[in-house]
């Protein structure tokens, strides 16, 4: 008998499922709306100017590849805590946030989970229903408990606010919220600047723990706009966590560019703080890598490098604005009925269509249109050369 002969098989991915689907599919229209990625107008994953000019001066001057700090490269922590936070922010010149380099937004979300779970073993966690896939694993793989705070509400296609609300109120006090900090994943709906208010002021009064999670900076708003929501908590007084992924905002998918960061009482709780977050590091995978945390502070920290990027950043989301718009107007054109206007009130790289799980495996199987059985669509993967088969494709599922 092997001694992997009881292991069973693990379910598959759906995403991924969907993208082996897409991959095997022999239609020539076919469109991948499935996995959350940003796409340029010729279909193709950006490879940013200022990723290039960056990687360019490091390839001009290399450097040998040491092991890095446990939390990661300096330069880079104190660059995700001025875009987080500010530069200037006084949680960040008193000293009182501890940041790390991640893996990922994932990573960073992980080490929270890990930290969270030392810290206070019997607490709960409570994550948007629907959610990112990978909350729930995540925090249970780190011994939680992950429950749903009701987040969207299909009859209306909106957000169910009061439910959201009624939840969080009635979690016990040490809970952790998990919430999306800007770019809801996956429905695409972010709550308002007031209802946020209402927000904290619940994390407040109820003594929950907010870990906002940063993973689409920049795709909504914009960089600042979307990052108000942390100055929130932090005017309430609240310690949080932030978890931050430059996966989609670099367009560095692949190099797992990310970090956590704490805030915590004052400089001396942030360095204990950062000793533990330190121990769950090192007892997991040691310390970061260096080529993307490098690029990204390169970047980050030479104000023409970062003008760039701002721009860049600004493009794909001024792009995905507009796709949002063709879509709802392609789809009136090919006859769709109803009102899709929703899509345009929906911010982000995804848009709860509010198509059926029937509707969307027949968009796949008749037409090659590849989104999630939920109904999720990545606007991020349209383009002016597939949007025409997408919205006469959806419309003649609707119809
Ligand atoms: N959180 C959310 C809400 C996400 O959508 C994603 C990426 N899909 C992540 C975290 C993880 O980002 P990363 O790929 O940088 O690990």
């Amino acid at each position: 008998m092997s001694l992997f002969s009881s292991v069973e098989m693990a379910p598959r991915d759906p995403i991924l499922g969907l993208n082996e689907q897409y991959a095997a599919d022999t239609n020539p229209s076919k469109v991948n709306l499935g996995v959350g990625v940003y796409f340029d107008d010729n279909g193709k994953l950006p490879l940013l100017q200022c990723v290039q000019a960056a990687e360019k001066a490091m390839m001009d001057k290399p450097t040998p590849r040491g092991y890095l700090p446990i939390d990661g490269i300096v330069a880079y922590d104190n660059a995700v805590k001025a875009l987080v936070f500010g530069a200037d922010s006084e949680v960040v010149t008193s000293g009182r946030v501890a940041t790390v380099q991640a893996v990922g937004g994932t990573g960073g979300l992980k080490i929270g989970a890990d930290f969270l779970k030392r810290l206070n073993p019997q607490a709960k966690v409570l994550i948007s229903d629907p959610s990112w896939e990978n909350h729930r694993a995540i925090f249970q793989n780190a011994g939680f408990e992950v429950g749903n705070y009701r987040y969207y509400d299909a009859a209306n296609r909106a957000i169910d606010f009061d439910g959201m609300i009624a939840d969080l109120n009635a979690a016990a006090a040490g809970t952790v919220a998990v919430l999306h900090a800007c770019c809801h994943n996956p429905t695409g709906y972010d709550i308002t600047a007031a209802q946020w208010d209402k927000v904290v002021e619940v994390v407040k009064a109820k003594n929950l723990v907010a870990f906002l999670d940063m993973a689409y900076q920049g795709f909504g708003h914009g960089i600042a706009e979307d990052g108000a929501v942390i100055g929130k908590f932090i005017a309430a007084g609240l310690n949080i966590f932030v978890s931050t992924s430059f996966s989609k905002s670099f367009s560095l998918y692949g190099e797992r560019v990310g970090a956590l960061s704490v805030v915590a009482s004052d400089k001396e709780e942030a360095s204990r703080v950062l000793s533990q977050l330190k121990v769950v590091i090192r007892t997991n995978y040691s310390n970061p890598p260096t080529h993307g945390g490098a690029v990204v502070a390169a970047v980050l920290n030479n104000p023409e490098l970062r003008a760039l990027w701002e721009k860049e950043l600004g493009e794909m989301r001024v792009r995905i604005k507009e796709m949002r718009q063709k879509l709802v107007d392609g789809l009136k054109a090919a006859g769709v009925k109803q009102d899709m206007s929703f899509i345009t009130t929906q911010i982000g790289m995804f848009s709860y269509s509010g198509l059926s799980k029937d509707q969307m495996v027949r968009l796949r199987s008749e037409f090659g249109v590849y989104g999630t059985d939920t109904g999720r669509m990545c606007v991020a993967a349209l383009n002016s050369k597939n949007i025409e088969h997408v919205c006469a494709s959806i419309a003649k599922v609707v119809a």
